[in-house]
Parts: structure tokens; C-alpha cells; sequence
């Protein structure tokens, strides 16, 4: 049977509502908002708690995305999105066929939220804040009557029977039915897991920006370049990518940096973040544009003529950096000067000695062991009635919208299991 709600089609399941359950969902992040509210809208008569151990409810949604919320990301072909998760591509497959990036945006516009895609294929909300987001979750919160019990951390979760559990809480212990764990990268809810016999696999911290000293980089925090190829020598293994980068007080940050971070997690914490960096800043062709420079320029300071896809600033250093003579002119630079200036922009080699993690959109790599959860209905294998969402799991994105999709995805599979089963 196929049925309609909210405007989204639903996958082919029992939708026959049960009697009242209590849902007891822990974490009040992304996806336990998203988990209890879609339980509520599934069956009025489920009694939904959210249990946060803070006292502030959705608080990295607040902070996503600079303020903004990249809640999703344009990229429609799932197979291609698949490929976003260092860790989950695998398992993510097939709940993205219930609920991939295109049901978001559906979500979103139905209650009333458009979503508007950046040219690099972000989605951000159209107040460009992550207010509006928040503003939408606990309207819904309230509209369907779910209770939000804040400073509430959960501290233990025991089995009663088959099919009932206790959680305890500071002062209080709840009785629930069916259990949800979506604690994000909270040690805490890594424990939670343990009690009810999962496994976490070895934890790192993805999406971080690398800490580098050398010359070419003095005084040009700022800088940014659009299309740069790096690639990540670990002791053990080779990783490239191609993107933006951003040189910053501490070294070097932007997209293709952070997505090496997150490919690398795990072989980057195990060489205790020491690394070669190897980086092509421009295209192949450099040495054609500096020749033609040389024979269009001869008379002007090489300081003041230079390829017009480098900032002036950059220029300076790498000439520094190459022991050229900043009041030489274009004539005077032999061959052996153009080859080293071609070597630094096609061959720049750097050593990274550190992680920054600073104001990034970090995420924790490793979690609940994929092969111990159900992907059709994100249960558990070990123990019936436990479900996780989100981060909590082994899954992360890399930087775009990839690690919230993985959160409503999640989130959206185990709520129609709690209703269903
Ligand atoms: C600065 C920053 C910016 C980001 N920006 C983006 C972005 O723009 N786009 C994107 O896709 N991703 C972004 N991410 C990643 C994204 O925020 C997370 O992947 C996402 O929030 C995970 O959702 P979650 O519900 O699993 O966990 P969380 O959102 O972390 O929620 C978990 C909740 O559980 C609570 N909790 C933990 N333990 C307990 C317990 N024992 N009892 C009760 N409550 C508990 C926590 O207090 C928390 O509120 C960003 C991350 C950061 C840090």
C-alpha cells in the first residue's frame, strides 16, 4: 500500500496504526527532531518524549553551516551522493531510495520552507538562517504535543522485557516501548550504544583544517583559490581531491582541504596528524602564460606583471620563496627562475603538522558499527526495539549538506519502523 502524507509517497509498508506507544527518543539534535516529529505525524496516539541532556534543544543546527543551515545538498542522483560518505556510502544506498536530498527539499516546502541551491550545490534555507529551521522543528514539536524534556541527560538504558525499556535519567526513570538513540558524536550516547551491545568502531575527528607553517603563507590569511588539486601523502596512503582552498592564520582550510581531512580521518589520526602536502595551484599550462609574459612584459618588474589568477600578494611570497629578486625585470628572469616558479605553483610541497578544528563544520568519524544496525529500519541487530539515527552512527559526510542528509534519512526510516512494527 501506497500512502500520502505531507505531500511525500510513501514506501510500501503496513501503515495500520498501532496502539499508544511511548517513544522515547534520546538526543534533542537533528535527527531526533526530525525522528519524533515524523512518529507524531505517522500516529497521533504515540507519546513521543525527547530527552536532551542540555539545556538548549537543535544547537548545532543553530551554528551549521556559519548560521545558515546547509540542510541538504543539490546532488539528486543517489548513487553520485553516495559517494559524499568516506564512511555509510555503502549502507546509505538504500535508505536513500526511501528518503534521499529531493524528499528534503519536498519536506521542507511543505511546511512552508524553500530551499535555494548555491552554485557549488549547497541548500540553505531562503532567510539564508538557521533560525527559520529551528523555528519550523519546534512549531511541529508543539503542533503535535510531543514532549521535550531538556537538562535531562540519560544516563543508563535497561531492558525490562521484550519489549520494554527503562531509561534513567539524573532523578527520574522513563518506561518506553521502542527507543531511540541519536546522541550525534556525544561519548555519552557512545556508551548508551554499549549498554545494549553494540560496538564503536575507532573514533576521529573528519572535516578539519590543517595546520601548516611556511613562508608562502605569511600575512596571506584570506587568500582563497578556486580550482586546486592536493593530494595527502600519509605514511600508508595517497588521498587527492580538487576544490577550493583557503590559506588561514594556522595553515590551510576551504573545501578540498576538508574533504581530504575526511577521507584521511582515521590515517591521520593513527600519524598524529603529520603529513606531506603536495598541491597544484594552477593549471598545467603556467609555463605558456609566464613565457608569454616574459616576451609581451620585458621591461616591467616581474613584482608587478604576473598571471592575473594569482593574487599579487601570493606572487610576492612565492618569488621570496624562490630567491628572485623582486626588482628584477621580466627580461632578466633566466629559464632556471621560470622553472622554479612553474615547480612551486605545479609541485608546492608542504608539511602538515597539526589540526584545527576551530569554527569548522566538523564532524566525528566512526560510531555504532554499520553492520550491527538494520538499514531498512535503522534497528538494531542486537537488541529489538533500540533504533539509531544521525551521527551517532558510523557514517560522515564530507562538507556540503551530506552529514544532515545522513540525519533526516536516518531519522525518517527508523520513525516509520517505531510506528510499524
Ligand atoms: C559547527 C558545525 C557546523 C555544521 N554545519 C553543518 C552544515 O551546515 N551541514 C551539514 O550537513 N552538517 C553540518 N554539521 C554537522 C551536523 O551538525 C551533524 O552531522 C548533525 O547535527 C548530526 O545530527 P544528530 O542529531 O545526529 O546529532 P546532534 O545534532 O549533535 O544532536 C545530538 C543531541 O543529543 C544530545 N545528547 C547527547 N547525549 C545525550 C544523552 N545521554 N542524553 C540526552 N541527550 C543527549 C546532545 O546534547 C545533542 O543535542 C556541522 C557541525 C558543526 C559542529
Amino acid at each position: 500500500m501506497f500512502v500520502m502524507i505531507n505531500g511525500l509517497q510513501d514506501h510500501p509498508i503496513n501503515m495500520m496504526p498501532l496502539s499508544n506507544q511511548a517513544i522515547g527518543v534520546i538526543g534533542g539534535g537533528a535527527a531526533g527532531f526530525f525522528a519524533a516529529i515524523r512518529i507524531a505525524e505517522l500516529n497521533k496516539r504515540n507519546k513521543v518524549t525527547i530527552y536532551e541532556q542540555g539545556g538548549q534543544l537543535l544547537k548545532k543546527v543553530r551554528i551549521s553551516g556559519g548560521g545558515r543551515c546547509n540542510v541538504t545538498h543539490s546532488l539528486f542522483d543517489i548513487n553520485k551522493f553516495c559517494l559524499n560518505y568516506p564512511r555509510g556510502e555503502k549502507e546509505l544506498k538504500s535508505p536513500f531510495y526511501n528518503f534521499q536530498a529531493e524528499d528534503t527539499v519536498h519536506w521542507f516546502k511543505d511546511k512552508g520552507i524553500m530551499l535555494v541551491t548555491e552554485s557549488d550545490g549547497r541548500m540553505f534555507p531562503s532567510s539564508n538562517s538557521s533560525e527559520t529551521i529551528i523555528k519550523c522543528f519546534i512549531d511541529l514539536v508543539k503542533k503535535h504535543n510531543i514532549n521535550i524534556l531538556k537538562n535531562n541527560k540519560i544516563l543508563n538504558i535497561n531492558r525490562r522485557n521484550q519489549n520494554r525499556f527503562q531509561l534513567q535519567g539524573k532523578e527520574n526513570k522513563f518506561e518506553c516501548d521502542k527507543i531511540l538513540i541519536c546522541t550525534g558524536s556525544s561519548k555519552h550516547g557512545y556508551e548508551l550504544a554499549k549498554q545494549v551491545g553494540h560496538s564503536i568502531t575507532e573514533l576521529a575527528p573528519s572535516l578539519f583544517s590543517f595546520k601548516v607553517k611556511h613562508p608562502l603563507f605569511k600575512d596571506l590569511s584570506g587568500i582563497s583559490f578556486k580550482n586546486v588539486k592536493v593530494q595527502l601523502n600519509t605514511p600508508n596512503k595517497k588521498y587527492k581531491q580538487f576544490g577550493p582552498i583557503l590559506i588561514t592564520h594556522h595553515g590551510l582550510s576551504g573545501p578540498a582541504i576538508l574533504k581530504l581531512s575526511a577521507w584521511a580521518a582515521r590515517e591521520m589520526k593513527n600519524c598524529k596528524y603529520k603529513a606531506k602536502l603536495q598541491i597544484q595551484w594552477v593549471d598545467k599550462d603556467i609555463l605558456v602564460t609566464l613565457q608569454k609574459i616574459k616576451s609581451d612584459h620585458p621591461k616591467s618588474y616581474i613584482s608587478n606583471i604576473y598571471p592575473t589568477n594569482i593574487v599579487k600578494r601570493f606572487w610576492l611570497n612565492l618569488l621570496n620563496c624562490n630567491n628572485i629578486d623582486l626588482q628584477k625585470n621580466w627580461s632578466d628572469i633566466s629559464k632556471k627562475e621560470i622553472n622554479s616558479i612553474v615547480n612551486s605553483l605545479l609541485d608546492f610541497t608542504c608539511n602538515v603538522n597539526g589540526q584545527n578544528r576551530f569554527k569548522d563544520e566538523f564532524v566525528e568519524c566512526g560510531g555504532v558499527n554499520l553492520k550491527e544496525v538494520n538499514f531498512k529500519t535503522m534497528e538494531s541487530k542486537i537488541t529489538p526495539g533500540v533504533h539509531f539515527a544521525g551521527e551517532i552512527l558510523d557514517i560522515d559526510g564530507v562538507t556540503g549538506g551530506f552529514n544532515f542528509q545522513n540525519a533526516w534519512t536516518t531519522a525518517w526510516l527508523a520513525a516509520n519502523n517505531m510506528n510499524n512494527k
